[in-house]
C-alpha cells in the first residue's frame, strides 16, 4: 500500500475517459489499496484512478471522520439519480478552487468490488453528490466545467490578475 502522487489540471490524464476494468487481479487491488491510503493521506472525501495517473474506472469514497466507511466501486453506472441540489464542491486535482455545482442528491449506483463481485448501493445527501463528482472523474469532467459562467468568469479574471502580478514581479 503506497500513496500515489495527486495530478492537478491541466494534466491530459484528468481529461482521457478511464476505460473499463476487465482484470480482477493484484494490480487492480493495489490499485484499490493505494487509492485509499492516498485519500486518507490527503483527509479527501473521494478519489478517482484518473486522479493518481491510472486509466481504470475506479472510485472509493469515504465521508467519515476515522476511516470507518470506505467504499470501493469498480466500474460505477448511476442507474438512477433523483433530488437535484446546489453543492458547494472542491476537488484535490483543482487545488484553491471552491463553487457551486448542481447535482442529483440521491442517486443508484451499480458497480464492483475489487474482486469482481457486483454491488448495488443506494447513496443520498453528500454520499451521492461525492460520487457523481468522482464518476466525472472517470469521463474526462472536472467539477469546474459544471461551475456557472459567472463563476467561470470570475475564476479566469482571478487567474489573469495573478499572472499580472507575477509580471510585475519578475
Ligand atoms: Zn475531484
Amino acid at each position: 500500500m503506497a500513496r500515489r502522487p495527486i495530478l492537478e489540471m491541466p494534466h491530459p490524464r484528468l481529461r482521457s475517459p478511464a476505460a473499463p476494468v476487465t482484470a480482477f487481479d493484484a494490480d487492480l487491488k493495489r490499485l484499490v489499496d493505494d487509492l485509499l491510503d492516498t485519500l486518507s493521506a490527503e483527509g479527501g472525501i473521494g478519489l478517482s484512478a484518473p486522479q493518481v495517473d491510472d486509466g481504470r474506472r475506479v472510485v472509493v469514497l469515504d465521508l467519515s471522520e476515522d476511516g470507518s466507511d470506505r467504499q470501493v466501486f469498480v466500474n460505477p453506472d448511476v442507474v438512477s439519480k433523483t433530488a437535484l441540489g446546489i453543492v458547494e464542491e472542491s476537488c484535490l486535482s483543482v487545488p484553491g478552487v471552491v463553487g457551486n455545482v448542481v447535482r442529483a442528491t440521491e442517486v443508484r449506483v451499480r458497480a464492483q468490488d475489487a474482486s469482481g463481485a457486483p454491488v448495488e448501493r443506494d447513496l443520498s445527501g453528500m454520499e451521492a453528490v461525492c460520487l457523481l463528482h468522482e464518476i466525472d472523474h472517470l469521463d474526462g469532467i472536472l467539477f469546474v466545467d459544471r461551475l456557472s459562467i459567472f463563476h467561470k468568469l470570475r475564476l479566469r479574471a482571478a487567474a489573469l490578475a495573478r499572472s499580472l502580478r507575477g509580471r510585475d514581479a519578475a
